[in-house]
């Protein structure tokens, strides 16, 4: 099959046309890939910074939506036709952890797909001869993926599937981390920094749970427009100024702050932008280096957290975004700059970088 291959770190990815791929083992599915949005957590696998690609050849790729063309032994829940968006992570549902809630904490074979593995802790892909690894256990830029059958969500024929590819991660982490980890209120005021694919989704979430001021910050103006159709009530340029800006607008600081853009040092301004008992919520995944926030203002009954995949079971909360979507509540088509061949995949991650698009989309 045609996928694109990452064999070296910092080097483009490699598309080619003879990438093997195995059937689907028990409880596993192979998917027919539609759709694959590219992700800031690629680029990191590229640069060799992401902590779950740790052998190579990898086929990344994990946000992404299909259509089901063969299951493996003991599946139930999907069938060949299924049209499916990919979760970037499924659970056992039976052990202890899944039992309470607590879906980080499950340690199941099957999350050793994060790691790019099976259950049984092999891989169903190979590139000249040897083992290759998907990202997150999907790698989706790539016709075909053969993914657990946990992790698949199923979506209704009226979803176009490269709209419905976008909800496995920025929806899901930027809905989530407003609704999940900070739990936002009706009438709060949010600040959200960062307008691209993460950000525009937790300002989507921020509309849904009511919040009455939302502020949306970013160092590039031009992505500032799309903010306020997305329903930002006040825009800024962001800089070393943003602290000083927000308390401008909101005397006092608003109640919850986002950060979405992963660039250090910004955590730290946003965190000084809410107010007393205000917090805080590091969105995704940002570079292993220290944060440093005055110990005085955290003392004032502030709350720093952190996010992964949107503070919840990206299987158990796509449901209601894929309800959210078909019926019009979420706005998937604008957050798609541009849509790609896989053959033009090195020419579009050099536009992500340069951070011109929201999102760019794969279609197969
Ligand atoms: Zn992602
Ligand atoms: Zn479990």
């Amino acid at each position: 099959m045609r996928a694109a291959v990452l064999s070296e770190f910092h080097a483009p990815l490699d598309v080619r046309d003879d990438v093997e791929i195995a059937e689907p083992g028990p409880g596993e599915v192979l998917v027919r890939i539609a759709a694959s949005g590219i992700c800031g957590s690629d680029l990191k696998a590229v640069d060799g910074k992401s902590p779950v690609v740790r052998e190579l050849p990898a086929i990344l790729g994990h946000e992404s939506a299909g259509v089901v063309e063969r299951v493996g032994e003991g599946v139930t829940g999907a069938a060949a036709g299924d049209r499916v968006v990919i979760a970037m992570t499924g659970n056992c549902g039976r052990c202890e952890s899944c039992r309470r809630g607590a879906y980080g904490g499950c340690r199941s074979p099957i999350r050793m797909s994060q790691l790019g593995r099976m259950r049984d802790g092999t891989t169903r892909l190979r590139v000249d001869g040897q083992p290759a690894y998907p990202f997150i256990g999907i790698g989706s830029f790539a016709e075909y993926a053969v993914v657990n059958e946990e992790m698949l969500v199923r979506v209704p024929d009226t979803l176009p599937l490269e709209q419905a590819c976008l909800l496995a991660c920025g929806v899901v982490t930027g809905v989530g981390a407003v609704l999940n980890t900070a739990q936002v209120e009706p009438g709060s005021s949010v600040l959200v920094v960062g307008a691209g694919g993460v950000g525009l989704n937790v300002l989507q979430g921020a509309v849904l749970a009511g919040a009455a001021r939302i502020v949306v910050a970013d160092v590039n103006p031009a992505k500032l427009a799309l903010a306020e159709d997305f329903g930002a009530t006040d825009t800024l340029v962001s800089g070393d100024d943003l602290t000083e800006q927000v308390a401008k607008l909101l005397d006092g600081g608003v109640d919850y702050a986002f950060d979405a853009t992963g660039v250090p040092g910004v955590l730290a301004k946003a965190f000084a932008a809410t107010r007393d008992g205000g917090t805080t919520v590091m969105v995704g995944s940002p570079p292993n280096e220290p944060i440093s926030i005055p110990p005085q203002q955290l003392f004032f009954n502030r709350t720093l957290k952190g996010c992964a995949g949107g503070g919840g079971l990206p299987a158990r909360d796509l449901p209601k975004l894929v309800d959210l979507a078909a019926a019009g509540r979420l706005d998937l088509g604008r957050l798609i700059t541009t849509t790609v061949a896989l053959d033009d995949i090195n020419t579009t991650i050099a536009e992500v970088r340069a951070g011109s698009v929201a999102r760019a989309v794969v279609t197969f």
